[in-house]
């Protein structure tokens, strides 16, 4: 029998753990959703401790800043599968997934990810995506097969603890140059079907050509 069993006392290390934390100087950490400077700080990924955070409204309209409402697509089976729209949604390592109108690509990721479902005012919705701060070496994947038959096009990959969220978005932006650039990389080997442009999460980047292909898939 320890110490802290007998007679419901402390050790001296629990002790001095529990007087430490105590006197722990941690910032008190919140998120106000609807205000404007969450919807800045958390329109692309951001850090909180262990997690990053990120914010997506999807508006009615979305010209008002936000994203029109698309399906969750996850390639498992060898087959497209629309996941239903659920409270809350996961995705498991390495499964593809593709969020229509929201980032014209496969992201492929070694790690899970997490997403809330939230409705606000107006017909608004918001999601909230949770995963992990990229441990090291986990590798954040840019894919895209063919729509038809699922032969695959083209990928580029990414250490993102490496190169941080810049080097991540870099990596993108070198896949949409090849992959937007060239209509014989974007044309299916086996069946000829030849795949929309990609697209990032930036929609006011968008080029002509680019937003096309984001009304489109
Ligand atoms: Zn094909």
């Amino acid at each position: 029998m320890n110490e802290a069993a007998s007679g419901g006392r402390l050790t001296g290390e629990s002790l001095a753990l529990l007087k430490g934390l105590a006197g722990n100087k941690a910032a008190l950490l919140t998120m106000d959703l609807m205000s404007e400077e969450s919807k800045l700080r958390y329109r692309s990924f951001y850090p909180c401790g262990d997690m990053l955070v990120g914010l997506r409204y999807h508006e009615p309209n979305p010209d008002r800043k936000g994203f029109k409402m698309g399906r969750t697509l996850k390639i498992v089976d060898n087959k497209i599968v629309a996941e239903a729209r659920s409270d809350v949604q996961f995705t498991p390592p390495l499964v593809p997934h593709h969020s229509e109108h929201v980032y014209g690509f496969w992201h492929i990721n070694d790690q899970q990810e997490m997403a809330i479902n939230l409705k606000l005012d107006n017909d608004r919705r918001l999601t909230v995506l949770v995963e992990g701060f990229p441990a090291k070496g986990r590798l954040d994947r840019f894919a895209w097969f063919c729509l038809n038959c699922l032969n695959p096009l083209y990928m580029t990959q990414v250490e993102t603890a490496k190169v941080g969220l810049a080097g991540y978005y870099a990596t993108q932006e070198d896949a949409f140059e090849v992959f937007n650039g060239d209509a014989s990389v974007r044309t299916c080997s086996d069946c000829g079907t030849v795949h929309p442009m990609a697209y990032s999460i930036f929609p006011w980047k968008d080029s002509v050509e680019e937003k096309a292909a984001r009304d489109l898939w």
